[in-house]
């Protein structure tokens, strides 16, 4: 079995780890915990239909059955909850909205995951007047922040991970003690010099944690609700509300302009005050072709790249590590 180094412990190379070592590969990790890392900022939603056109999301009905089934048995190896599948309410503010939406839940193959929906349940006392409603089906949330935590400390207990940053000089070095390298390093790949023309267009994301004064328990809606920005509860009356997409940055720090926009978004929704917990900030690494990356590298053949999960690194990552570890196994 090779032995085999990953740079970089989000969900990305949490999950490839976790695929190798199951297939019994000696893997070690290395992570630097560096600033902008997407899998501590994101939500972790899943959502089958997306986009102002209501599209399914690629591949949908392949990669669904996975992620259910890794991150299942990820909750019991780690013994804490992940994983949750939540409806998405969805605000429909238009007659055009509400038409096309109407024209969707018609049709074949949306019928497992769209409806319509003449109530908005909890969410009604807190929502300005005026909306339609739709459901979306089989969505959830993974909670990546605490993966990524409980994970870190399995490995640091079985002595599988260490906090380092690598630099690229160090690779040669490292190929001597290692049979494969794989760079899990999210948009920081986009300036590793062994995959010189991996077409990142990253994006920055922002998202405010927020309560809602004077809610008490049993009023907490439990359905996560969409409209521009996406408002999700994460228990104990504390709801994730996001996000911004941001093509120029100057850092990775959350921003004044992507609160205003989560807040203006927010206004629009919401007839209720709520306080602002805190602010949390991401770099996605995107494609421009939106795909994911599972390349090796030109100028290195014992060097991977496992990167470009985008906006839909929950979905995506239990698929695309499972199908890289088994090619990285029989190499
Ligand atoms: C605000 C926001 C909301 C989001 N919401 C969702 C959502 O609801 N659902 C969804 O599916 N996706 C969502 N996403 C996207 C999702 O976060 C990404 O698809 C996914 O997390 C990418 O994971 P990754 O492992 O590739 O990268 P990252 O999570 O960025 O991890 C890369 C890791 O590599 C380490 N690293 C990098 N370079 C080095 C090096 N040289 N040496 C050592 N360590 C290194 C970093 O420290 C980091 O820990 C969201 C993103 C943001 C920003």
């Amino acid at each position: 079995m090779p032995k085999t180094l990953i740079i970089g412990q989000g969900i990305a190379g949490t999950l490839l780890a976790w695929e190798l070592r199951n297939s019994g590969v000696e893997v070690h990790i290395l992570d630097g915990r560096l600033p902008g890392a997407s899998s501590i900022a994101a939500a972790g939603i899943i959502n089958p239909v997306t986009g102002k056109r209501y599209v399914k999301s690629w591949r949908f009905e392949e990669f669904y059955p996975i992620a259910r089934q890794v991150y299942r048995n990820l909750e019991e190896a780690l013994g804490v909850a992940l994983w949750e599948e939540r409806p998405i309410l969805r605000l429909l503010a238009t007659p055009e909205e509400t038409n096309d939406w109407s024209v969707r839940c018609s049709q074949e193959d949306y019928l497992p995951f769209l409806s319509e929906r003449d109530h908005a349940d909890k969410w009604g006392k807190l929502l300005k007047p005026g909306f339609h409603f739709g459901l979306i089906h089989q969505s959830g949330r993974v909670n990546l922040p605490l993966l990524m935590e409980r994970f870190r400390n399995y490995a640091l207990e079985k002595g599988f991970f260490q906090e380092k940053t690598v630099s690229p000089e160090e690779i040669e070095a490292l190929t001597t003690k290692y049979d494969q390298i794989i760079f899990c390093e999210g948009w920081r790949g986009e300036t590793n010099p062994f995959f010189p023309e991996t077409p990142f267009r990253v994006s920055k994301g922002e998202a405010l944690l927020l309560r809602f004064p004077g809610l008490e328990a049993a009023e907490w809606p439990e359905e996560m609700l969409k409209k521009t920005v996406l408002v999700a509860p994460l228990g104990d009356g504390l709801f994730w509300a996001g996000s911004t997409y941001r093509w120029h940055f100057p850092d990775t720090l959350p921003g004044e302009d992507g609160r205003s926009f989560l807040l203006d978004h927010l206004y629009e929704m919401l007839s209720v005050p709520f306080d602002i917990v805190d602010m949390v900030a991401g770099i996605r690494p995107t494609m421009i072709d939106r795909r994911p990356v599972l390349n090796q590298s030109h100028l290195n053949p014992k060097v991977y790249m496992f990167n470009g999960l985008g906006t839909k690194g929950t979905l995506l990552a239990p698929f695309f590590a499972r199908e890289l570890a088994t090619r990285l196994v029989h190499s």
